[in-house]
């Protein structure tokens, strides 16, 4: 048997709508099967704490409870990323919980995602935990595994952020950045913090000249209200000011909240509202553009896997975007 295989404790079965942030005993390193990715994503949590400097009124982070850990330890970080990845390697995770329900289509390790439990850019030795990541990752024979940063762009002005960055790009990285508004005060409403919007459109300008990036966007519904159109036009134009001052946008993803947020009062968008708004990228702004649907807070792999996958072929997107992820961010 496979080594790990029969020692496992009893885990619940990986679904598109269960995230448990937890594998086996791990404190910074846990899995999550990708949607859009069509398999399983390796996350890292640098923010075990819990904290971040958003606070998004979707985050699916729930801070009702104490952390567990508080502190990173990259030294057990790395331990349990070769342990997770060696699994990957040789094939052996997918025979073990809670792998082994995943289903046969999404059998693979899609990337390894810094996405946790608050914004992984702000951990103070973010570059060596990218430096970890590397490093584990060729020990694993996987150099060619993709390593993306879910981020809110707020610490990109940081020097030591710029050289994590750039350690990524020449090691698979990429960057998915958050862009929720085109406006301040939506913006401080959906992502309830005391940052300027300025700063992240700056960071995201600069972070997109450098290298092309992807634009992941979360629309919702307040207490029973979308975005109106003003703000989606807001939202294009900002997106166009990147374009037009320089930047590369390789993607723009617009979804809407598929599991249990922070506010009871933010719901998803229908499948034809998140259209809606993808096809207004579309029409005003020349990048690709992906839509990703919200589903019933219980679903399971059926309505997930037919609807969302399905779509996204039809729209000829590219086979390995990850999706769905545990984080914060509806990931
Ligand atoms: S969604 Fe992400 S950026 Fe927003 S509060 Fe949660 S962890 Fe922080």
């Amino acid at each position: 048997m496979p080594p790990g295989a029969a020692a496992a404790p009893a885990q619940p079965i990986l679904t598109f709508s269960a995230h448990p942030r937890s594998l086996d005993d791990n404190r910074y390193v846990y899995a999550v099967l990708a949607r859009r990715a069509r398999g399983v994503s390796i996350g890292v949590n640098l923010n075990p704490d819990k904290v971040c400097n958003w606070d998004c009124i979707y985050c699916q982070v729930d801070r009702t409870t104490p952390p567990t850990v508080r502190e990173v330890d990259l030294t057990r970080l790395r331990a349990e990323l070769d342990q997770v990845l060696a699994w990957a390697a040789s094939g052996a995770l997918f025979t073990r919980p809670p792998f082994a329900g995943v289903p046969e289509v999404f059998r693979r390790v899609s990337d390894i995602s810094f996405s946790g439990d608050g914004e992984p850019t702000t951990y103070p030795r973010f570059k060596e935990a990218v430096e970890t990541a590397i490093a584990a990752k060729q020990a694993a024979g996987l150099p060619d595994l993709k390593i993306t940063v879910l981020t809110n762009a707020t610490m990109f002005h940081r020097p030591e952020v710029r050289e994590a960055l750039a350690l990524l790009d020449r090691h698979q990285g990429e960057i998915w950045a958050k862009l929720d508004a085109g406006t301040e005060a939506y913006y401080r409403i959906v992502d309830a913090t005391t940052i300027p919007f300025a700063t992240v459109l700056r960071n995201i300008l600069e972070a997109a000249r450098v290298r092309p990036i992807v634009i992941q966007s979360l629309f919702m519904r307040i207490g029973g209200v979308g975005p109106d159109p003003a703000e989606i036009s807001a939202y294009c134009g900002r997106l166009r000011d990147i374009l037009r001052e320089g930047g590369q946008i390789k993607l723009v993803q617009v979804y809407t909240v598929a599991r249990r947020p922070a506010q009871a009062s933010v719901t998803a968008l229908s499948d034809a509202e998140v259209d809606a708004i993808a096809a207004a990228v579309r029409e005003a702004v020349p990048v690709p553009v992906e839509a990703f649907y919200g589903t019933p807070l219980v679903a399971g792999v059926g309505r997930l896997g037919e609807t969302a996958v399905s779509r996204r072929e039809g729209q000829g997107a590219p086979a390995d975007r990850p999706g769905e992820r545990s984080g914060g961010e509806g990931r």
